[in-house]
């Protein structure tokens, strides 16, 4: 058996060179005569990993002084709740765009702590495209405005970020960060899951403006509280320790490759030999939704006829394509293209569609 391309939506693969380098590191790490695992959050040489992964994260996004970096727990899915806790009032209200199931999701954890208003939804098309913005119903006295610029399951992804005037923008990135290079002042609030184009499942990424810090007023416990985790550099208890070092490892490597404009190019590039090979199969395969929302990260795609599924993920998975399989929510099939699948990865998936559709076609 051996390692090979692996199109998983999250967790998801993480760049060989970053896996060998904690392979190497496992029992010992640095000089510390024990595994990274093995240490305590509050010695001096985690502490200094820490610093020096949000130092490297900054630079590689360039991140503003004026905004903090929380590596949290939880997953995007406590996020949900957190920000509307934090970002707004009881009895304020917020405006969240509906793009697809993780948008929606989004929305309704916030529900029990802000009202939530949705300023526009692609539900009647099916998330196939995103709605329209001049049909966008935005409120200036809105807590914030939220959106998920790649949604992962459908398949739709923001070309640009939308303007928001005054009011906070708030993103889930989970799984498009570090994909290209990040405008985060145009931003009140980004936050992502590690397990797409981070690192291992367990770590959440918050980036968040500092003025925005000030208004959770609501009594809730510190560790709910994003100024508490900020003033206790996100170590108010234990944090996951090993994810944050595989994190900054993938910052590093992605420094190496040349930085986020780097990988815009690779990521524009993979996406667009996928599609061209979807839309060039006389219709055997089909990718619904339209052109312009394209995602780079996550292609959903269905064979002409769906009793060809199971024959196509057996024979994926013999060709060494692993993880095809398409979400349960739309069934077909999904190739996700994070940071860590290389070109090459994506023209073995297109060299065996082209054989598959010779064989069943
Ligand atoms: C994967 C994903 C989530 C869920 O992340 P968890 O870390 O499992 O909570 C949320 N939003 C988006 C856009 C995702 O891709």
């Amino acid at each position: 058996m051996s390692r090979t391309w692996n199109f998983a939506a999250g967790p998801a693969a993480i760049p060989e060179p970053v896996l060998r380098q904690a392979q190497t590191e496992r029992l010992e790490w640095r000089d510390a005569r024990a595994s990274v695992m093995e240490i305590s959050h509050r010695g001096k040489a985690f502490m200094a990993l820490a610093a020096e992964t949000e130092r490297d994260l900054r630079a590689l996004a360039d991140i503003p002084a004026h905004y903090r970096v929380l590596f949290l727990q939880g997953g995007a899915t406590l996020q949900f709740a957190l920000l509307a806790m934090n970002l707004a009032a009881p009895g304020q209200h917020a405006d969240y765009v509906l793009s697809g199931h993780w948008s929606e999701k989004a929305a309704r954890e916030a529900a029990p702590y802000v009202d939530v208003r949705i300023a526009a939804d692609a539900r009647s098309n099916g998330y196939s495209a995103l709605p329209p913005r001049a049909d966008w119903r935005l409120h200036d006295d809105a807590a914030y405005l939220h959106y998920t610029p790649n949604e992962t399951i459908h398949g739709l992804e923001f070309r640009d970020v939308p303007e928001a005037g005054q009011v906070p923008l708030v993103a889930d990135m989970s799984s498009s960060i570090l994909s290209e290079p990040l405008p985060v002042q145009r931003f009140g609030m980004i936050y992502a899951g590690a397990q797409k184009n981070i690192g291992p499942a367990g770590l959440t990424l918050v980036i968040v403006r500092e003025d925005l810090l000030a208004r959770a007023q609501r009594p809730m416990a510190g560790i709910l509280r994003y100024a508490e985790q900020a003033a206790h550099e996100s170590m108010l208890n234990t944090p996951n320790t090993f994810g944050w070092y595989l994190a900054g490892l993938t910052f590093k490597w992605i420094a190496a490759q040349g930085g986020l404009p780097a990988m815009a190019a690779r990521n524009r590039r993979k996406a667009d030999t996928l599609y061209a090979a979807i839309d060039g199969s006389g219709g055997f395969y089909r990718n619904p939704v339209d052109a312009a929302a394209r995602s780079r990260m996550n292609v959903p795609f269905f064979l002409h006829d769906a009793r060809l599924d199971t024959v196509f993920l057996r024979e994926s998975e013999q060709a060494g394509l692993l993880a095809l399989k398409g979400h349960r929510a739309l069934g077909g099939l999904r190739a996700s293209l994070y940071n860590a699948l290389p070109q090459e990865g994506v023209e073995a998936l297109v060299a065996f569609m082209r054989a598959f559709q010779q064989r069943h076609g």
